[in-house]
C-alpha cells in the first residue's frame, strides 16, 4: 500500500483552481486559432479574434477566462493500492476547492439548496466522480463547468429502432435548440449507451478528451466527423452571431446498454471548456 496524506491532496487541488480557470488548454486554444483563419463570416471571424484575445489576457493577467468559474467537477482515478491518511478523500478535495476558490477570488457560484438558494460562499461542494483502478497512483482531474452551457444539455431515451440516424438527429436537435446560449463555438460531449445516469456521465467525461482526437471505434469516429461538419453548417457561428464555426469538436463515448434501451446524452460545453490534471 502507498500512503497519501490528505494535506497533499488539499494542496494539489487548491493549486489547480486558478490555472484551470485562467489558462485555456492548448488543444482548444489552437483549435480556436485555426477556426479564426477558416471562418468565412466577417463577424464570426471578429468574434473568434475577441475570444482568442480574451484567452490571451486571462493567461497573461492571471484572471478567469470567464466570469462563470463554474461548479467544480472532479474526476478521481484512484489506484486500489493507495491508502489515504489523515482524513477523508472527499473532504480533502472539497477543502482544496474551498481554498482555491476563496484565495484566488474566483466567483463562488454554488447554492446549498436548489430551492432556497443561499450561496455556500466557497464554491463547495464539488461534484466528485470516483474510479478505482489497479496501481498506487492518484489522478485528479478538475473540470469547472459553467451553467450557461450546462443548462443547454439534454438526455434522449431513444428506442433501439431509432438507430444511429436517430442518435444523430437527437444530437443535432440539442445543438440547434441551444443556439447562441452556450457561448459557441461549443465542444459537445456525447454519451451513448449505458442507462439514464451513465449516459450523462459518459457525455461529461467525453468533454475531457482533447479537441482534435477521435474515438478509437471506427463507426463512432465517423459519427464524430459527420456530426461536426453538420453542426458547423447550422450557421449558428461564434457567439451565435453567424458563421461556420459553431463547434470545435464532437466527442462521443459509448458503453454497453440494455436490449431495450438507447440513451443518448448531450453535454454541451462552451469555448471555455476547462480541464486541469494532477497525479500524486
Ligand atoms: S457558457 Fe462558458 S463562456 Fe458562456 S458564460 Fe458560461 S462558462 Fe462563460
Amino acid at each position: 500500500m502507498r500512503d497519501i496524506n490528505v494535506s497533499e491532496i488539499i494542496f494539489k487541488v487548491k493549486n489547480m483552481c486558478s490555472p484551470a480557470n485562467c489558462i485555456l488548454n492548448s488543444d482548444i486554444y489552437n483549435s480556436l486559432k485555426n477556426a479564426q483563419i477558416a471562418e468565412k463570416s466577417p463577424i464570426g471571424k471578429e468574434m473568434l479574434s475577441q475570444i482568442i484575445e480574451n484567452a490571451d489576457i486571462a493567461k497573461t493577467d492571471n484572471v478567469p477566462i470567464c466570469q462563470d468559474t463554474g461548479m467544480a467537477v472532479v474526476f478521481v482515478t484512484i489506484g486500489q493500492n493507495v491508502h489515504i491518511t489523515g482524513g477523508s478523500l472527499t473532504d480533502a478535495i472539497n477543502e482544496g476547492i474551498r481554498l482555491g476558490y476563496t484565495q484566488n477570488y474566483l466567483r463562488k457560484s454554488i447554492v446549498k439548496d436548489p430551492f432556497i438558494r443561499v450561496n455556500t460562499n466557497d464554491n463547495t461542494p464539488a461534484i466528485i466522480h470516483y474510479n478505482i483502478v489497479e496501481g498506487d497512483k492518484l489522478k485528479i482531474e478538475l473540470a469547472p463547468k459553467g451553467a450557461g452551457s450546462e443548462n443547454m444539455s439534454k438526455i434522449f431515451m431513444l428506442k433501439p429502432s431509432d438507430g444511429i440516424q436517430g442518435a444523430k438527429n437527437a444530437i443535432i436537435s440539442a445543438v440547434e435548440t441551444a443556439g447562441p446560449n452556450p457561448c459557441p463555438p461549443m465542444i459537445i460531449g456525447v454519451g451513448c449507451g449505458g442507462n439514464f445516469e451513465l449516459s450523462a456521465l459518459l457525455a461529461k467525461k467525453a468533454l475531457l478528451r482533447p479537441v482534435g482526437t477521435h474515438s478509437q471505434i471506427p463507426h463512432i469516429k465517423q459519427m464524430e466527423i459527420e456530426l461536426l461538419e453538420k453542426i458547423n453548417r447550422t450557421g449558428i457561428g461564434p457567439q451565435g452571431l453567424g458563421g461556420n464555426t459553431t463547434a470545435l469538436a464532437v466527442n462521443i463515448d459509448t458503453y454497453a446498454t440494455h436490449i431495450a434501451c438507447m440513451p443518448i446524452a448531450v453535454n454541451i460545453s462552451c469555448h471555455v471548456t476547462r480541464h486541469t490534471v494532477c497525479e500524486i
